[in-house]
């Protein structure tokens, strides 16, 4: 018998929503899979490559089908197959052994973005809570930006700030939009078609990318820069919009700190022209951007430190002809409404926290916040359905020993600070791959300090083949459970797990009967999901299970106009009002969005000499991360890793396009087929991210990565690396 059903596909691809998936199913196995149908009128079934290699993904023979027991060394490739009741036993051993050694908290469960269904994502997060473990938190990559962004927005870097960014459908309503460090055509590919729609209604998009990326292609301009250097760009255009009476004085004095005195600032203190002195707030009769001899404003502040910043230094300083910044900047100015579009290309540097601010800072001294067409946007996705997650991850009376961000926990893992983690349960993720940098350094030093690694996932990963036990699990077509962002959708169970695999939830539940807690997972799924929809908001009165698993995508929001943030001009920080000072910042310096050098990728780094090309590493069109790179139908559209080498760049080096290269610096050493391409700014080279580490000739680009993270980023710098390249 032939029958259709709908599931949801939930990677960390930015979709939003995410794609509904039809499958058809004959005789107990999928047959055929298509896009699905969205109730919501104007939103339309869509399926990217990815999506549509989820047949491959369901029947792949490389499948993990039962639990697998390290039968040699670590990463000797060496596995014994095992019953679900001898792994259980292993599980709860090794975890028992290091609670009485080591407290419960030395037992991390590492829970990464591989999927977004809260059941799966929770059920670690729930069996921590229960066990008194830490949760290992997914930040340190691409959380700089959005931590720069709470810095000055207050909107917390977890909501990758969603509820301040606008969708892309209000890029209609800008004069002018400028994509910076994005390439949404190949990293948002079934949402970008709004982009096109709004330049063909009119809006001037500008591209500022050191790639001549696929959205370079779709703007009216593109602007090439030193890779790294945006934020001197940034602080450039700020420096001329002052200079030159281009800012919009009324938004500044209104919403933000901008007329705060620094010898006042916790007292939100302001000079009062009108009274001629220092004066609280709520008692200026006309506050003024500008102080005293004595009392100086963080406009005073912010307008000295942009003044460096002049047309020929940023020029010098980024590559780009002083003229282009120039007319950058007043293309902007004259724009009103104007958008700025962030992506992750300016996230992945040492200082990108700052960057973000020094960007988001041109959306404030125009006046560009809280109006329909402007804003400053992290994200395309107007805030989520209103679900009660809390009511699954954190079971009543418990929670967990602790939560570590990706940086604390590899300082506890290798130093045993601010407390020892000696083993530790990765689910949903491949770290081991391009997530953690400094490859190398994983496998010598984090890895051996852990005494036991339990691993679950669908294949053996480049993690999974770290571990001494790996635990199969379910897909999408094999699990109930609910997806959550602008819509409400319906995961479910359509065909019997492949082999033995079992869903995150039904795993942890049989950990938690072995150690104990077995009724707080003696639910069905359905019941946890009940709990999370039984939520005090008046959108979700009538949202239940049943009605959920009768229609599977609800729409609570039924919003027509494009979303954007802060139009009620509110700010969830300490002063409520955008904060361009942050005194909390003046350990590192940058109690104001400075500009630094690239730690590592600057010429004037003495290194620089002996590796003088970047390294960027960024996503690909063809994987989410390292979800998908062995699916046959992606293999064959890009069979082999490639490295893209400007012509100038191979000119030197003797390289043809198809050489095989040679990558290296103090780090290690790759082999890989070069091609040279017309779109790499001289100076860098791209290597997309993703790729096993098994599919490269020799070595891979995770090692050529340097671990030091950024306290104020909250974020490692993957892409503030240096190399040479060589004919192999
Ligand atoms: S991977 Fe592709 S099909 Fe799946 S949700 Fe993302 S964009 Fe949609």
């Amino acid at each position: 018998m032939k029958t259709v059903k709908r599931t949801v596909c939930d990677p960390n691809c930015h979709a939003n929503p995410k794609c509904g998936i039809s499958a058809t199913i004959e005789d107990g196995r999928i047959t055929a899979i298509g896009a699905a149908k969205y109730p919501k009128p104007g939103l339309e079934k869509r399926i990217c490559m990815m999506g549509s290699s989820r047949l491959d993904y369901q029947y792949h023979p490389d499948r993990l089908k039962t639990p697998l027991k390290r039968g040699g060394p670590r990463g000797s490739g060496q596995w014994e197959a095992i019953g679900w009741d001898e792994a259980v036993q292993l599980f709860v051993k090794n975890q028992q052994a290091a609670i009485d050694k080591y407290g419960s908290r030395s037992v991390m469960f590492s829970s990464y973005t591989g999927a977004f269904a809260l059941l799966t994502r929770g059920a670690a997060s729930r069996y921590a809570a229960l066990t008194g473990g830490t949760v290992g938190l997914p930040s340190g990559i691409d959380y700089g930006v959005p931590t720069g962004l709470q810095y000055m927005f207050g909107v917390p870097a977890y909501t990758y700030f969603a509820p301040g960014s606008h969708q892309f459908a209000d890029m209609a309503n800008s004069k002018v939009s400028i994509l910076w460090g994005i390439n949404p055509v190949v990293t948002r590919s079934v949402d970008h078609l709004p982009i096109k729609a709004a330049r063909k209604s009119g809006t001037r998009l500008i591209c500022i990318d050191p790639v001549y990326s696929e959205s370079a292609r779709l703007c009216d301009e593109h602007i090439s820069l030193r890779p790294g250097t945006d934020g001197a760009l940034a602080l450039a255009l700020a420096h001329y919009l002052i200079d030159n009476g281009l800012i919009d004085e009324d938004f500044l004095r209104n919403h933000t700190d901008m007329p705060f005195l620094l010898d006042g600032y916790e007292d939100k203190k302001v000079w009062c022209s009108t009274q001629g002195k220092a004066v609280p707030l709520d008692k200026a009769q006309t506050p003024a951007l500008t102080g005293s001899d004595k009392h100086i404003t963080v406009f005073d502040a912010f307008r000295d430190m942009v003044s460096a910043y002049t047309l020929p230094i940023a020029a010098e300083i980024t590559g780009i002809c002083a003229d282009v910044i120039e007319q950058l900047a007043n293309t902007y100015a004259a724009a009103k409404p104007a958008s700025i579009r962030l992506g992750y290309g300016i996230d992945r540097w040492f200082y990108s926290d700052c960057t973000a601010r020094a960007i988001a800072a041109l959306a404030c001294l125009s006046g560009n916040i809280g109006i329909p067409g402007g804003g400053v946007s992290l994200s395309n996705s107007p805030p989520s359905v209103p679900v009660r997650g809390s009511a699954f991850y954190a079971p009543e009376g418990h929670s967990p020993g602790g939560a570590l961000t990706m940086m604390d926990a590899d300082k506890a893992v290798r130093t045993g600070k601010p407390y020892p983690i000696k083993m530790e349960c990765i689910s949903l993720g491949n770290p081991f791959n391009q997530l953690k940098p400094g490859r190398t350094d994983i496998l010598t030093d984090y890895i051996p300090n852990l005494d036991y690694l339990v691993v679950i996932d669908h294949f053996m990963t480049d993690t999974a083949k770290q571990a001494d036990l790996v635990l199969p699990a379910c897909t999408i077509f094999e699990r109930t459970d609910i997806v959550v962002d602008s819509i409400l959708q319906l995961q479910q169970r359509m065909v019997e797990p492949v082999g033995e695999a079992k869903s995150d939830f039904e795993i942890f539940a049989l950990l938690a009967e072995a150690m104990g807690h077995g009724e707080w997972f003696s639910g069905t799924p359905e019941d946890y999901i009940a709990k999370m929809l039984d939520i005090d908001d008046p959108k979700m009165a009538d949202v239940t299970i049943e009605r959920l698993l009768d229609e599977e995508v609800i729409d609570v929001h039924k919003r027509k106009e494009p979303w954007y943030g802060f139009a009620d001009r509110k700010f969830p920080t300490g002063s409520g009002r955008v904060e361009f000072y942050k005194p909390g910042q003046a350990p590192y310096g940058s109690e104001l969005p400075v500009y630094r050098e690239p730690i590592e990728a600057s010429p004037k780094n003495p290194l620089f000499k002996k590796y003088p090309l970047v390294l960027l590493s960024a996503h690909s069109r063809y994987r989410i991360h390292s979800t998908f790179a062995n699916m046959p139908s992606i293999l064959a559209r890009e069979p082999e890793p490639i490295m893209r080498i400007s012509p100038q760049d191979a000119d030197k080096r003797a390289l043809a396009d198809g050489a095989i290269a040679k990558v290296q610096n103090d780090r290690g050493t790759l082999k890989i087929k070069c091609k040279v391409d017309e779109a790499i700014r001289p100076g860098a080279i791209l290597i997309s991210e993703g790729h096993w580490t098994e599919q490269f000739i020799e070595g891979d680009p995770y090692i050529l990565t340097h671990d030091q993270y950024s306290e104020t980023a909250q974020n490692y710098a993957h892409y503030d690396v240096l190399v040479e390249v060589s004919a192999a």
